[in-house]
């Protein structure tokens, strides 16, 4: 069953490109990198071994670019295609395309991606095995919004079968404030995904994101690498991770991470992939949300207190290895916290801020990895996502990981730009960090305060 691999086309840009491309090297692969006119000076670009050219900024033209990416492909000589996070990374005809064209695509079977892609698809097997879902439904789209609206547990969250991104999702406190809700999730979701299919869940008010790392290879063999604690989030979306999490106990954390192996299983997953949960803290249950079919932007603090390499696993896995035993042995020790750098001003409300770096110094010394792209005279574009590093800490408890990443944080020199890292370390001080009494609502309503 080994699929030979030679060299690889890393279909993606920034810090996600640079990671890849590391890994592969290790391997002793080759590497071909990508890139749209925005980002010829990238990092990625140069330490790649070849590097092509695919069109103007904007996505739609090259990052998004299918056709032009399996040509991209060919025209380099590359096996294989890792398709890193966002962009084309759970684009079930894109991994389609590259079978048809015999390359390899790093990730996941095409119906894998497809069935996990759609949320409602992905509820529905997940209920089918006996994991606990948040309660929710569809919404048939023939039926009159007030139909739709009526006997509903308010409140609920709408959201999109087609959703990323933090994407496509709207509260609905009231059957009143249902229309608005509705028409402005379906919207959102035809124009980010291209599918304005929406559903139901019951809002979960007092609720802590908890995700589990799970690896397959392609001789049936499923494992779990622990959980991530993703509670501390902006508008859906994803700031700081900590692994373990400090919530979960031994009995709690091995039924989870049971069921997320459970899921793998019954899809007959490959590759690396995350199995998303919600605790709701008000009724102490889990409830399963979705599965990412691909590797997490915070995938590093797992790779610290477990030490495996995940990105270089999905290669290996790709490559028709078995698993390496040592994932199966792995033990998870210590605490790992992650921080995105995005730049944006967190006094004007996170207002992107694009703009040229002028001077960029990353921290250093033990426990302290920092995963990016940038460099002094990086420019910073406003066409794509604003994240410009990853900063993880590891360290032997939660507490020290915490002051680790305190002084890494201040360490941390970026100029020419607003970044997110002030934010970060007032987060990092507040009390409701330290003693890990937050939810997903936390950042919204109280980080105010602790940023002033
Ligand atoms: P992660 O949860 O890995 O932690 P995020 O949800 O933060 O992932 O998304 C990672 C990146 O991928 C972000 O840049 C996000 O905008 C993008 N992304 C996620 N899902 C989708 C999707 N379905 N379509 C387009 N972009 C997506
Ligand atoms: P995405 O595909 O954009 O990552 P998810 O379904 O994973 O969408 O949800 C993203 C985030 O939205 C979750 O981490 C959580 O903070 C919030 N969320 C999702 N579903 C619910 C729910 N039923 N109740 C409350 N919050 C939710
Ligand atoms: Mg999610």
């Amino acid at each position: 069953m080994a699929m030979p691999m030679r060299r690889v086309l890393i279909a993606n840009r920034g810090e996600i490109a640079v990671r890849v491309a590391r890994a592969c090297r290790e391997l002793g692969l080759e590497t071909v990198a990508v890139y749209s006119d925005a980002d010829r000076d990238l990092r990625h670009v140069s330490l790649c071994d070849a590097s092509l050219r695919l069109g103007p900024p904007a996505a739609r033209g090259s990052y998004l670019n299918k056709t032009l990416l399996v040509a991209a492909a060919r025209a380099t000589g590359s096996d294989a295609i890792h398709p890193g996070y966002g962009f084309l990374a759970e684009d079930a005809e894109f991994a389609d395309l590259c079978a048809q064209s015999r390359i390899t695509f790093i990730g996941p079977a095409p119906d894998a991606i497809r069935q996990m892609g759609d949320k409602i698809a992905a509820k529905k097997l997940a209920e089918s095995i006996g994991v606990p879902l948040v309660p929710g439904g569809t919404l048939d789209g023939g039926k009159e919004i007030a139909a739709l609206a009526a006997g509903l547990p308010y409140p609920v969250l709408l959201k999109a079968a087609a959703g990323g991104g933090g994407r496509g999702m709207r509260v609905a406190g009231s059957a009143e404030e249902f229309a608005a809700s509705f028409l402005q999730a379906r919207s959102e979701a035809k124009e980010a995904f291209g599918d304005g299919t929406i559903y139901w869940e019951r809002y979960i008010g007092n609720a802590r994101h908890i995700e589990v790392q799970v690896l397959s290879d392609a001789h049936g063999n499923h494992a779990h690498l622990g959980e991530r604690d993703c509670t501390l989030q902006r508008r859906h979306q994803k700031l700081l991770e900590e692994s373990p999490s400090a919530l979960l106990t031994e009995e709690v954390r091995s039924k989870l991470c049971e069921a997320a192996v459970q899921i793998s299983r019954a899809l007959d997953y490959r590759s690396a992939g995350t199995v998303e949960f919600l605790y709701d803290a008000d009724r102490g249950s889990f409830h399963f949300i979705e599965m990412n079919t691909r590797i997490q932007v915070e995938h590093p603090v797992t790779e610290l207190v477990t030490g495996v390499d995940l990105v270089r696993e999905q290669l290996r896995i790709a490559m028709g290895h078995p698993l390496d035993p040592q994932v199966a042995h792995a033990l998870r020790r210590g605490w790992a916290i992650e921080c995105r750098i995005n730049a944006e001003d967190p006094d004007r409300d996170f207002a992107p801020c694009p703009g040229r770096i002028t001077r960029f110094v990353s921290p250093g010394g033990p426990g302290v990895r920092v995963d990016t792209h940038c460099e002094a005279g990086t420019v910073v574009s406003p066409y794509y996502d604003s994240m410009i590093a990853k900063l993880i800490v590891w360290d032997i408890d939660r507490e020290r990981a915490r002051l680790r990443m305190l002084r890494a944080l201040r360490e941390f020199v970026v100029e020419g730009i607003k970044t997110t890292i002030p934010f970060h370390i007032a987060i990092l001080q507040s009390p409701d960090f330290v003693s890990s009494a937050y939810n997903t609502r936390w950042v919204g309503e109280k980080a105010k305060e602790a940023f002033a």
